[in-house]
């Protein structure tokens, strides 16, 4: 569970900031302070992930001092981060950190090193005209989010805490305020990379390329070319993670080149939302009218965003020779369609029960699976259930109690291939089914609840359905007994469903 309530007495903070990217890569931040919050109040805190940071036992004001910003903890150095980006596809040489300030990092009990950053801090330099604050709703959305996809597997930033401010910030009406602190592996983008390509900054070009590789990569230090190897494994890692969110149904709504991490994980939580009925064209961003970033053009964008981080690091691959430089490059760049199907294909194979040969995944296997996609849109089925129904159709039992109809006639072609295939192996169905169920959520963010737990939160000062909804995510693909109305699926005359970036 991950609201509580800190026993008053406690430690001071417990552990000491580092400052490798400030004190490395001087030019790509300017040192900031937080605005002043006049009334902190901790509104969510993340135990589990305090206690991987060794954070435990710091008491509940100094809590809600420190992650507002009305009070450093000691030793952090805030600093707001420079980068730029393509934004649906247009270049801004100047974007950065307009609300948000980097603490500093921290070693967690592992000895892994971790970003401690404050959203909703207060207009930094960056700010372009911004208020630098930042409205409850989103930044308990994206606490909420961010456990979800954690919970899910899928690498994410998290949050720490959310902190209401006690002042109010300006939509189009006043909302309550609120400063979200996140710990991230890095907040180097791909934006970050384009930040000093486009000021032609050969030599901080490369000591952020050496720092990113030191911090994320180290094992490519040894690699004849350790700036071509660095495209190569983060668009290995992308290619993953896009598979990833495809296997569950995640849009992330703004797939910029300053939202795309250089760790490979998914960052800045927007209008993301979870597709319901199966439609590669599903789009809920208010903003992406053209469906850039829609469902199905997620993994192209992707490597779209790759292409973008390859143009910056030419010179770096080869500073003598560019067309030697794009020719190597552009075969990493050619690599992505296959990386990617070969993820897919695998993680949507085992969303049907089915296992990859040590060849790979098989063609009937892979055909099995687009067969199965084209069917859940021609009848605009419920993408996530769809899955557990299988499962629970090979068990044989009813299920409806759990909010899982039985199977459609009209599946009958598709699933008599399924079955045999599947029956060819020699498992047993009930193990097959039991291993369905262990990859496939019956639990996600569905649009309604979060929506619903939101506004609660939010207008009424009541957590209870949104502690009830993360209780749920946290534990995704466990069915219980008492929880049918967190696998349904929006009533019929819920939508159509809008998320928004105006946070
Ligand atoms: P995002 O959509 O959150 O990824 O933000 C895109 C850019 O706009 C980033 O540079 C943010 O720092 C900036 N930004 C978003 N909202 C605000 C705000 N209220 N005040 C200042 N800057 C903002
Ligand atoms: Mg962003």
């Amino acid at each position: 569970m991950s609201l509580f309530v800190m026993p008053v007495a406690g430690l001071p903070w417990p552990v000491p900031f580092e400052h490798s990217f400030a004190e490395r890569l001087p030019g790509c931040y300017q040192p900031w302070q937080p605005a002043p919050v006049p009334a902190p109040r901790l509104v969510l805190f993340n135990r589990a992930l305090a206690e991987q940071l060794g954070l435990g036992d710091v008491a509940t004001p100094l809590l809600a001092e420190f992650l507002s910003g009305r009070q450093l903890p000691p030793g952090a150095r805030p600093i707001a981060l420079a980068y730029a980006g393509h934004q649906f596809g247009h270049f801004n040489p100047q974007l950065g950190d307009g609300r948000a300030l980097l603490l500093g990092e921290i070693r967690d009990t592992s000895g892994r090193l971790w970003d401690l950053h404050l959203k909703g801090s207060g207009a930094t330099p960056f700010a372009r005209g911004g208020d630098g604050k930042a409205a409850l709703g989103p930044m308990l959305r994206e606490y909420l989010m961010g456990e979800a996809m954690t919970a899910l597997g899928i690498p994410s930033t998290r949050a720490l805490a959310v902190v209401a401010t006690g002042e109010a910030v300006q939509r189009e009406r006043p909302l309550p305020g609120a400063v979200l602190s996140r710990v991230a592996s890095s907040h180097i983008r791909v934006g970050t990379f384009q930040f000093l390509a486009i000021r032609d900054d050969l030599a901080k070009l490369r000591d952020l390329a050496d720092y990113t590789i030191q911090r994320h990569y180290p094992q490519l230090r040894a690699e004849a070319n350790p700036y071509l190897a660095l495209l190569r494994r983060v668009l290995e890692g992308q290619a993953e993670l896009i598979a990833r969110w495809q296997a569950v149904g995640f849009i992330h709504g703004v797939m910029n080149t300053d939202n795309m991490s250089i760790a490979a994980e998914t960052i800045d939580y927007g209008p993301c939302a979870f597709m319901d009925r199966y439609d590669p064209a599903t789009v809920f961003s208010s903003i992406d009218h053209g469906g850039r970033y829609a469902y199905g053009e997620q993994p192209r964008i992707a490597q779209w965003n790759l292409v973008r981080l390859a143009e910056c690091l030419v010179p770096l691959v080869d500073d003598t020779d560019e067309e030697h430089a794009i020719a190597l490059l552009t075969e990493e760049l050619n690599r992505f369609p296959d990386v990617f199907a070969r993820h897919w294909q695998r993680i949507f194979a085992a969303k049907l029960g089915l296992r990859p040969s040590s060849a790979g995944v098989d063609e009937v296997t892979v055909s099995l699976i687009h067969r199965f996609l084209e069917l859940l849109q021609k009848e605009a089925e419920d993408f996530t259930l769809a899955f557990r129904r299988l499962a629970s159709h090979l068990r044989g039992t009813d299920e409806r109690d759990l909010g899982l109809e039985p199977i459609p006639a009209t599946w009958d072609p598709w699933l008599q291939d399924w079955q045999r295939h599947i029956d060819a192996t020699g498992e047993d169905r009930r193990r097959v089914a039991a291993r369905m169920d262990a990859c496939n959520p019956i639990y996600i963010p569905r649009n309604h609840l979060v929506e619903e737990a939101l506004a609660a939160a939010q207008f009424a000062g009541d957590l209870g359905l949104l502690q009830a909804l993360l209780a749920r995510l946290e534990d995704p693909y466990t069915a219980r007994a008492d929880s049918i109305r967190y696998s349904q699926p929006m009533p019929t005359d819920w939508g159509p469903y809008r998320t928004f970036c105006g946070t």
